[in-house]
């Protein structure tokens, strides 16, 4: 499977569409999702074209790698989630539920969760 460059993600990224953007530099972008599925519902990207987790850690740079994960608490610090807590949910490929091919990372908060994991 090869990246798809007209994904939502992609066009977010080259600014054709908008989003409420909450984080960016050079590496990372961060906004709302447009559904959210709890108060602080947040999406994390990098800005290289990786089509999931899986694409990305067999093909960014460590250094990449360890930024986004940096990124990621950071912002979780930012809507000051460390002390109530968060989940992180990444869906890769088909079984794992992915609808934008574009890597991304899930960060939920602001309540308690339900359970996540299984069908
Ligand atoms: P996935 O199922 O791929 O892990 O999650 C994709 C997420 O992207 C969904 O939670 C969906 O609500 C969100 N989403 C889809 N299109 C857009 C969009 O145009 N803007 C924003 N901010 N989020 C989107």
């Amino acid at each position: 499977m090869s990246y798809d460059v007209n994904n939502i993600f992609a066009r977010i990224l080259r600014q054709e569409i908008p989003c409420n953007k909450v984080f960016e530099d050079d590496k990372v972008l961060a906004f709302h999702d447009v559904h959210p599925k709890a108060p602080i519902h947040i999406l994390i990207i990098p800005k290289g074209a990786y089509i999931n987790f899986h694409d990305f850690h067999q093909h960014a740079e460590p250094e990449t790698i360890i930024h986004l994960y940096k990124k990621v608490a950071d912002i979780a610090e930012q809507f000051n989630l460390q002390q109530s807590g968060y989940r992180l949910i990444t869906n890769c490929g088909v079984d794992g539920g992915q609808e934008v091919p574009h890597y991304h990372i899930h960060l939920v908060g602001g309540d308690k969760l339900g359970t996540a994991v299984g069908k």
